[in-house]
């Protein structure tokens, strides 16, 4: 308001800002700031526009979106810039303290540097055990608050603090600082016009930036993919069956479904909670294969049969590669695609320069910077790891392997199968009057998905 006052009273010859958002922080009033100077014949020059003409303006609304967009992605640059640098953008998280008095080369003041708090470390390493040896979520809560442990808050243990729901990612099992990674972009805020209240948005993980803070770490990548497996409900949902009855019950054997009769090559079933029959014989009568295997013995079988392959198996990194250079070839095309669309918007805006109608060029301009953004999400989700070390990968894959047999939770077994586990032929013994050979066939193509489901979360 001074700077319009001085303008009018003629103190003025230029005015020259970073860009165009800085005149004002909403944009609406910049219309009027621009008549205003522009009566009074004073310019306004930006080092991100140029001379500012009436078509950064924008006769029509359409032009403000623009450089509003413009302004929040520059927002975000400076935050993912601190964040990339290593140095937290958001408060303290439980389990970390801010260290005061660090200054940079500069001499100048450094926020955001984090140190671990161990007495908080402990209780973050004693719910993760805790979960991942199977305790539920309020007995968790239940017993911190009987040792007297103090919450994040400085009063009582929730449940929210220990995980939350799924689309709000809060809580100290949902946090992967713990893991020595530093999140940036979880949500964004919009503010309500009316109200002017702040509300956070959920970001799809595609659009995070991860930083590796490796003096934050807290918990091991075993743990928190322990933890990721048993808190996966799409995946590890168990199957809803309705008995005679009426009444739903959800199936809780975790090998349903993959074994199969070897005699007629139908499906087998618990009877009884003992053992796997075939389905044919005991409905129908039409397969002879009378005999059945216990659960507890598949399982062993199983859990070796991939251990085996784990130990044994040929290498995992070529599958990796080929899964992973599908990904990077379509990246490619998409970087290229990026480019053009970029270049296109930059001859737009030369034409509109030249006198091209500023309505036409605006909106598809608009256009392909959706398209740019569209691009760059893809991009991201895209992305592949970095491939370790073949060790490595056998580490990782044993460990998660291990982590899901230890967990004794079906759901999580369940979901492990589908990626890993084709089928379990059992066969009576032909010389003897009981007893099934077990063949078990893993389902190899499914590693590279698994893998990448535990080294991702
Ligand atoms: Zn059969």
């Amino acid at each position: 308001m001074r700077l319009v006052k001085a303008v009018k009273a003629g103190r003025v010859d230029v005015v020259v800002a970073e860009g165009l958002d800085r005149l004002s922080r909403t944009l609406k009033d910049i219309a009027g700031i621009y008549e205003s100077l522009d009566y009074h014949q004073v310019m306004i020059w930006t080092a991100h526009e140029g001379r500012i003409s009436e078509l950064h303006i924008g006769l029509k609304g359409t032009m403000n979106a623009l450089f509003l967009r413009d302004m929040k992605a520059r927002v975000k640059r400076g935050q993912k810039a601190r964040v990339e640098a290593g140095y937290a953008a958001s408060s303290c998280a439980y389990g970390y303290r801010p260290v005061r008095g660090v200054v940079d080369a500069k001499g100048r003041n450094v926020n955001g540097v984090r140190e671990i708090d161990e007495a908080a470390a402990q209780v973050i390493r004693r719910v993760y055990d805790e979960y991942i040896a199977g305790r539920k979520i309020p007995k968790i809560v239940e017993g911190l608050n009987a040792d007297g442990i103090p919450a994040p808050n400085g009063g009582l243990w929730k449940r929210n603090a220990i995980m939350g729901g799924a689309k709000k990612q809060e809580g100290i099992l949902r946090n992967e600082i713990y893991t020595g990674k530093l999140i940036f972009n979880r949500s964004h805020v919009v503010r309500d016009p009316i109200t002017n209240r702040k509300k956070y948005v959920a970001n799809p993980e595609s659009q995070w930036t991860k930083v590796e803070v490796p003096h934050l770490r807290i918990i091991s990548d075993a743990q928190w993919a322990a933890v990721r497996l048993l808190d996966s409900p799409k995946q590890g949902a168990p199957r809803k069956r309705k008995t005679p009855e009426g009444l739903t019950v959800y199936n809780q054997h975790a090998l349903t479904g993959w074994i199969k009769c070897g005699w007629c090559g139908g499906s087998k079933s618990l009877a009884n909670d003992t053992r796997y029959l075939c389905s044919n014989h005991r409905y129908t009568k039409t397969c002879a294969n009378s005999r059945g295997t216990k659960e507890p013995v598949l399982m062993t079988r199983t859990f070796a049969a991939l251990y085996r392959r784990l130990e044994s198996g040929p290498d995992f990194t070529p599958a990796l590669e080929r899964f992973f250079a599908r990904e990077n070839q379509r990246r490619e095309q998409l970087t290229t695609e990026q480019d053009e669309a970029r270049s296109k918007i930059q001859r737009l805006m030369e034409a509109v320069e030249r006198g091209v109608d500023p309505a036409y060029a605006t909106e598809r301009i608009l256009e392909l910077q959706d398209s740019v953004e569209r691009i760059r999400t893809e991009l991201q989700t895209a992305l592949p790891a970095p491939l370790p070390e073949e060790p490595m990968i056998r580490a990782q894959l044993t460990n998660a392997v291990q982590s899901v047999e230890l967990s004794k939770d079906v759901p999580t077994q369940r979901a492990m199968f589908k990626q890993l586990l084709s089928e379990i032929v059992l066969t009576p013994i032909p010389d003897k009057h009981q007893g099934e050979t077990v063949a078990i066939t893993l389902r190899e193509e499914g590693w590279p998905e698994f893998w990448r489901s535990i080294t991702t979360g």
